[in-house]
This record gives structure tokens, sequence and C-alpha cells, in this order.
């Protein structure tokens, strides 16, 4: 395993040529096929450049985050061979950071605080009209949300799989403090993979729609945008993708074998049968040699056989 320098903050410790990758799982429920397909498809395009693999744990949104599953996520990756580079970061041990930078954008006037409801955001339509950006707002009298202005289109981008994805209407002030103290997902994945010197996102294509907002914010403070692979994702029926709240089966590390050559599978890298590998790390070597993003299914979900035990616990 390559070691970084113990300082989280790998942008200095790394050449701009670098390829770093990331998965960032959230440790509220263990890993499943879907999220295997993630990691693999991430670490393999990292190894197959011969780049950094980074694993983040995403627990900012603690109230949904279980004990000890972060560990249980970390074994499961072991126990497939994903092994990655350098320490964890955990968004929870990261909250002085992310205020440190909403200060400064409050400073500069660059971000203000809205006590709009959610009934009176339904009233506008669902998206926000930015109508306190003017209003000179504190949280002293109540909790606010703290909001970063936004607005026009969505930046196009070249995705490494779904090829150009247009500009898209799709901008509005967004929330990156909620009212409730949680630092929201849409800001802190940028200010950390700009931390982390991630430039290159291989994720599920359910982020594919806020990848717009994400470069947007990107541009606005003024960091480098990474290169975005969005792939399939595993799902049961149409938009509903393998997840905790639908029963996906935890990944049985007994079957790692197994589990990483369907994960091939379902990524269109049509391996040879498992009968010609002595084990993970062997199949792994093969994988990354088979790798190519190209092969990737340009498809924003893939339907997996809800009634295969593999995928789907029996209810
Ligand atoms: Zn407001």
């Amino acid at each position: 395993m390559m070691t970084l320098a113990s300082s989280p903050g790998c942008s200095s410790t790394t050449t701009a040529t670098t390829y770093v990758g990331r998965f960032a799982p959230s440790p509220s429920g263990q890993l499943h096929f879907g999220s295997l397909v993630t990691a693999l498809a991430s670490y393999l395009d990292a190894r197959s450049k011969h780049g950094i693999w980074l694993v983040r744990m995403e627990d900012i949104d603690t109230p949904r985050c279980v004990k000890g599953m972060d560990s249980a996520i970390l074994n499961t990756l072991e126990a497939h061979g994903l092994g990655w580079d350098g320490q964890v970061l955990y968004q929870s041990q990261q909250h002085e950071r992310y205020q440190q930078s909403i200060d400064k954008l409050i400073d500069a006037d660059l971000a203000y605080h809205c006590q709009c409801t959610r009934k009176q955001i339904t009233a506008m339509g669902g998206r926000y009209n930015g109508q306190c950006r003017t209003k000179q707002l504190s949280n002293q009298a109540s909790p606010t949300a703290i909001r970063y202005p936004l607005s026009g289109n969505a930046p196009p981008f070249i995705d490494g799989v779904m090829g150009a994805i247009p500009q898209g209407d799709t901008l509005e002030d967004i929330v990156i403090k909620r009212r409730d103290g949680l630092y929201s997902y849409n800001l802190v994945v940028v200010l950390d993979d700009d931390y982390q010197g991630v430039n290159h996102i291989v994720r599920g294509a359910d982020l594919l729609p806020v990848t717009g907002t994400q470069i947007a914010l990107y541009h606005h403070l003024k960091l480098a945008v990474p290169q975005y692979s969005h792939i399939p994702v595993a799902s049961i029926a149409p938009g509903r993708k393998l997840s905790k709240q639908n029963h996906a089966k935890p990944l049985d590390n007994n079957q790692a074998l197994e589990n990483i050559h369907r994960a091939m599978a379902f990524l269109s890298m049509s391996p040879p049968a498992l009968t010609e590998y002595q084990g993970i790390e062997q199949l792994l070597e093969h994988a990354v040699s088979l790798w190519n993003m190209k092969n990737v299914p340009k498809t924003p979900e893939i339907i997996v056989d809800a009634q295969e035990s593999t995928y789907h616990s029996q209810r």
C-alpha cells in the first residue's frame, strides 16, 4: 500500500499529473453489490492509470450514520482486495475546516443567512428565489441556513462515461450549511475533493443531476474541476437503486471472488470464467488490465434480478 504524507491535505505532495481518485461511502449501511460496482470502477480506473486511490467516509449526515459501520465497510473493501492509499478521511473530523470556508464566504459577503422555511420554498415553486440575499440576516435571533448564490445555467461538461452533458437550467442559491447545523453534501464534497487533491471522480449516475451544481461551485470558488465519470447504478426496478432502504443484501466477504467477478460483468468487462483465477489478487490484476472506461454501458441504471439473493435479501 502506497503511503501519502501524514498530513491529510495531499495536494501539495502530488504533482498535477498524478491521478487521484477516491471512493466515498456513507457509513449508514454495509456495502452491497451496487456500492461494490462503484468502488471497483473507481479503483480500476485509478490503478490502470497508476494513480492514487483514496477512501473517504462521508459521515457528515451524522443522524444517518451507524456506529461501527465504517470498520465494516473498510473490512469489506479489504476482503475484496480493494486496498486504498493513505489514511481514510472522515468528514465528521473536518468540521473546523468546513466552518472556516463558510466563515470566509460570509465575511466576503459571498454567502448569506436564509430563514425561509420549506413551506415558503414550496410556495416559490420548489426553487429558491434568493429573497434573503440582500436581507443581511444573522443567526442570532433564530437558526438560519447559510446559502451560496448560484444562478443561471449549470455549466456543460464532458462525462467520462456518458459523454457530453449539456448545460442545464438547474442552478439556485444552494444551502451550504443547514439550519440544523449540518454541512451540506454539495459543499463538503467539493471542499474535500479539492483538499485531497482528487482530480478524477468515478461515481454512480444517480449523482449526475447534482454535478452541474458542483462544477458551478468549483468555478465560483476558483478550484480546479475534476474529471467526472458516472457509471450506471444497479437497480431492482426503474428508479429504485439498490440501497439499504430497499433491503439490498450486505456483501458476503466469503464470496469476494464471485462478487468482484459479478461486478466486472455488470460493468461489461467480459471476464473469463472464475475457474481461471487462483485468487482475488490475480482477478483484480486482470481486471486492471481489462479496464476501459469506454466499455462501461452509457446508461444511468441497470436492472439486476430482484429475486437473486446475492443482490437482494428476500423479505
Ligand atoms: Zn431565504
